[in-house]
């Protein structure tokens, strides 16, 4: 197993179908990330610990340890490093996003290995945020959003987001009252064009309510899409 940090940064990729892990590893490259693979889930989380990667690319059944265990322990130590799940089947996507892990993103396989780099890219910059300073905290209601730290309070209550949660409610939060579709907020929020499909949008907007509890100022418009309040 080989670790080169080009100059994108490391990924660290957890699969144990060899033509998979290859191609990706040979997709990434070629983008400038360096590549760490691993076959095992175990010891893919040991490398998550050890390496520091910018993203996980993590294959869901793996031997030793699942995709999803991988990222619950990352997270349960305070790691939110992004992470994206590798799934095989699309039924799978509803328990992933759900489950408070802090998926940053997914792809179904087969996946086209273009898509996959694409959306790497697509949560590194928006991990990375805006600029510091760029912008001042946002109010609505009893939530308090601060775009140059990341932060969100509710009722002066820290809540702890994923980087895609924290920018689908910076991104509602940004202009109070808009209706955004579902499409738009695909494309603004997650990067890329709608073919992905929208249902992830309602899980992570479900998700984002869930955390925020009787303070969540996420106003769903049926057959159109969501709002915060105004
Ligand atoms: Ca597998």
């Amino acid at each position: 197993m080989t670790a080169d940090t080009a100059q994108r940064g490391l990924v660290l990729v957890v699969e144990d179908e060899p033509a998979i892990a290859a191609l990706v590893r040979l997709y990434l490259a070629r983008d400038g990330f360096g590549v760490h693979l691993e076959r095992d889930g175990a010891a893919g989380l040991a490398a998550a610990r050890r390496l520091r990667p910018v993203a996980c690319v993590l294959d869901i059944a793996l031997p030793g340890m699942a995709g999803t265990e991988i990222c619950r322990r990352l997270r349960e130590a305070g790691d939110w490093t992004p992470v994206i799940f590798l799934t095989a089947r699309d039924d799978e996507v509803d328990r992933i996003v759900g489950l408070e892990l802090g998926a940053d993103d997914y792809v179904t396989k087969p996946f086209s290995p273009r898509e996959l780099v694409a959306r790497v890219r697509a949560v590194l910059r928006r991990a990375a945020g805006p600029p510091a300073g760029a912008e001042q905290p946002r109010v609505v209601g009893a939530v308090t959003l601060d775009p140059a730290r990341r932060t969100v309070t509710a009722a002066g209550v820290p809540i702890q987001l994923t980087s895609t949660e924290f920018d689908l409610l910076a991104h509602l939060m940004a202009r109070p009252g808009r209706v955004f579709t579902r499409e738009e907020l695909l494309a603004g929020v997650w990067g890329y064009a709608a073919h992905a499909g929208t249902r992830t949008v309602d899980v992570h907007v479900a998700q984002v309510r869930a955390k925020l509890g009787s303070a969540s100022v996420i106003r769903t418009h049926r057959g159109v899409g969501y709002a915060a309040d105004a």
